[in-house]
């Protein structure tokens, strides 16, 4: 089986076309301004470009107006898809949602807040079409305007993610990204339900280039990542990518049995050579106190593992579709 669609060499790779998915949750006060600006930019990519660009919006069971504002957006000169969640799935699943319904080749994927410039979107397109990059992703240029505690939790985590890894995934890569249309099939070819997505999108090589970006403030309303949730995006994107735990676990297990083994040595030749008997239980329950703390932390390691494999066995869809709305493009305005 081809994981590319089969493509006459005379096509220009701008044939294939641009989906733009945005995930929505929440973000009604964001959404026009930000239509606006992507609407600006379409037109001229269709005037500079030929490239038919189509606007995915996935909105993540949101609590505002967020659903009647996406009905209400203009489709001038761009194709618009509005998705709506049956309930919040999160993320993830509404980038994977995208990726189901996305009509045209090549992807781009951008949050609604405004965080993500819609006007770098041109410099990703070029690498693409004039440089042949398959993956341009976006990475953060600093995280000066972050809290010191979560910008030391996100380098640690890198470090335990690409620690032994085959496969490094790039620190401070961001969602927003373009995908070149055999990089999106791809990505379409992997089956797992538990996605973190930077991750995979990184996993399918390809021709890949980061593109470092000042982030902008989120325009209104305020980050939907609790720290709670972003310790469960961590521990996802760890167990699907790494053995690292695991590993730090046998690490653990081996330095906890070397120690024993030195400790009671030591004793045996005490009391057999100088007659030495070791007093007290004190020290005795410190060793067990710590070995039994160390094994519940390695059973809770494991038991991730096992509950990730449990979720894929049921195989459970990633979200359901309670609307779905596709209009084509109407006839951009003249431009001025
Ligand atoms: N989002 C979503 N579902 C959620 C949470 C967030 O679709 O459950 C969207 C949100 O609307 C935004 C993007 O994901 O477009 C990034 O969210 P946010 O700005 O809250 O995250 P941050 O920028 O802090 O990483
Ligand atoms: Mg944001």
């Amino acid at each position: 089986m081809s994981t590319e669609p089969a493509s006459t060499p005379a096509a220009s790779p701008a044939a294939a076309g641009l989906s733009i998915i945005v995930p929505v949750y929440n973000e009604a006060a964001n959404l026009p301004l930000l239509h606006g600006r992507l609407l600006a930019q379409a037109a001229s990519f269709a005037r500079s470009r030929g490239l038919r660009i189509e606007l995915v919006y996935v909105d993540d069971g949101s609590c505002d107006a967020s659903l009647s504002v996406l009905r209400g957006l203009k489709s001038d000169g761009v194709d618009l898809q509005v998705l709506s969640f049956s309930r919040n799935f999160g993320k993830e699943a509404a980038l994977v949602a995208g990726l189901d319904h996305a009509r045209n080749g090549a992807l781009l994927f951008m949050d609604a807040d405004g965080q993500h410039p819609p006007e770098m979107v041109e410099q990703l397109v070029s690498l693409w079409l004039d440089d042949g990059f398959d993956v341009a992703y976006t990475a953060k240029a600093h995280r000066r305007n972050e809290p010191a505690l979560r910008r030391f939790f996100v380098r640690e985590f890198y470090r335990l993610l690409n620690w032994g890894a085959r496969h490094q995934i790039p620190p401070d890569a961001g969602d927003f990204r373009l995908l070149s249309p055999r990089a999106a099939a791809a990505l379409r070819r992997l089956p797992e339900r538990n996605r973190f997505f930077k991750g995979l999108s990184s996993w399918i090589g390809f021709k890949q280039i980061c593109v470092p970006y000042e982030p902008a403030e989120r325009l209104h309303g305020m980050s939907s990542w609790s720290f709670k949730s972003l310790v469960g995006l961590s521990i996802e994107g760890l167990t699907s990518f790494s053995v690292a735990p695991l590993r730090v676990a046998s690490v653990f297990g081996f330095i906890f049995a070397g120690t024993a083994l030195v400790f009671g040595l030591t004793i045996m030749v005490e009391k057999l050579i100088w007659g030495i008997a070791v007093p007290g239980y004190p020290s005795l329950m410190v060793a067990v106190s710590i070995i039994g703390g160390v094994q519940l932390i390695m059973i809770g390691v494991l038991g991730e593992y096992i509950g990730k494999i449990l979720s894929e066995l049921k195989a459970r869809p990633i979200y359901f579709l309670a609307e779905h709305e596709v209009r084509a493009a109407a006839p951009a305005p003249e431009p001025k």
